[in-house]
């Protein structure tokens, strides 16, 4: 069991265009101590006791030595409880007292916030590293025995096509250990915001977005890359102070349901006599294939195809198109070559 603890802001020297940590993670007033102990004291008097730390929603490469011991000291009457601590942080400046620390004080896991990996565009949210940061800082962190997990964004200013390719292949020459995949939210307030207001920048559709996250998604899963999340779910947004932007609660079904129609599609369209078919898959895969709302269902309507479907034992992501006295097997990587065509 993860317990997370945010530390909005902490050690963050400048502000990322795009961030409104009071809308994301409801950290409140009180103190970092006092937020330690709400959160850990419950998991004391369990029997099954045993949890990791996640330490969310700054910089820690910004935090001078002594302040992080101080922030470590404050775990110091939990630690048989804890197993270990995951942290998410910007990926500069990290030196190596900090690492050395880090991995001291039992942290295991280091996810690294990149949004893109267009410098250009880094640049312009404010970011203040570089994507060679990046480099530098995911190879230290293996050579010292982290896993390494990565966080990207979909759906930024400038953001093109190729900017999203150009991610892919990064992440699949990182190999990270997990990866999480975040479309732009634009809060109010936010520097971001005002660029908006003052239309400086124009958002691409929804749609497009959705296209663009579906494909880091499915080619992250090509390559045995877990996609540990995709967007922010309800209980960890505060609604009213989106603006903008590519908010869904149900942004990760959306993607995996989109992902499964795309290579349903690609299979039908090469069928143009299977007018009457049945979907043999896993259960877990109903809900992706009908969409949301049933809108696949829909889709299909329209296009003179009737649909019915079975369940079968076969892996998720794995399915079978039956039509007269045919039998096709397929996959969701059959959308591959739709979603790379996307720009
Ligand atoms: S590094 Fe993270 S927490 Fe800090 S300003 Fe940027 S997005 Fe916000």
């Amino acid at each position: 069991m993860i317990v997370p603890i945010f530390l909005p802001y902490f050690g963050c020297h400048h502000r990322c265009t795009y961030c409104d940590q009071a809308s994301i993670t409801n950290a409140g007033e009180i103190s970092i101590a006092s937020r330690i102990e709400h959160s850990l004291a419950p998991y004391t008097n369990l029997k099954n006791r045993s949890v990791e730390v996640g330490l969310f929603g700054g910089n820690i490469f910004g935090v001078d030595y002594h302040t992080l011991m101080t922030l470590f000291s404050f775990f110091d009457p939990y630690r048989d409880i804890i197993e270990g601590f995951r942290v998410s942080t910007k990926p500069a400046p990290a030196n190596m007292e900090t690492v050395d620390l880090l991995k001291e004080k039992g942290v295991t896991v280091i996810e690294l916030g990149i949004p893109t990996f267009n410098n250009a565009i880094l640049h312009s949210l404010n970011r203040h590293h570089t994507v060679e940061d990046l480099q530098s800082t995911f190879s230290l962190l293996r050579e010292k025995g982290f896993s390494v997990a990565l966080q990207v964004m979909v759906g930024l200013p400038y953001e093109t096509g190729n900017d999203i390719k150009n991610t892919i292949e990064h992440i699949i020459r990182l190999n990270p250990d997990y990866l999480r995949i975040y479309p732009l939210v634009i809060f109010r307030g936010t520097p971001l915001f005002s660029q908006y207001e003052e239309r400086t920048f124009s958002p691409i559709s929804f749609d497009e977005v959705l296209l663009r996250t579906s494909l880091i998604y499915l080619s992250a899963l090509k390559q045995n890359i877990k996609v540990a999340k995709i967007g922010l779910t309800a209980n960890e947004i505060i609604e009213e102070g989106i603006a903008g932007g590519y908010y869904h609660p149900a942004f990760g079904y959306l993607v995996k349901a989109r992902v499964f129609y795309e290579a349903l599609q690609s299979k039908l369209n090469a069928l143009p006599h299977a007018k009457k078919v049945t979907i043999l898959l896993n259960p877990k895969d109903i809900p992706h294939l009908l969409g949301y709302k049933r809108s696949h269902v829909r889709h299909l309507t329209q296009q003179g195809i009737s649909m019915e479907w079975k369940e079968m034992s076969c892996r998720e992501g794995t399915f079978f198109i039956e039509w007269e006295d045919a039998k096709i097997e397929c996959t969701i990587f059959d959308a591959l070559p739709i979603l790379q065509g996307t720009d």
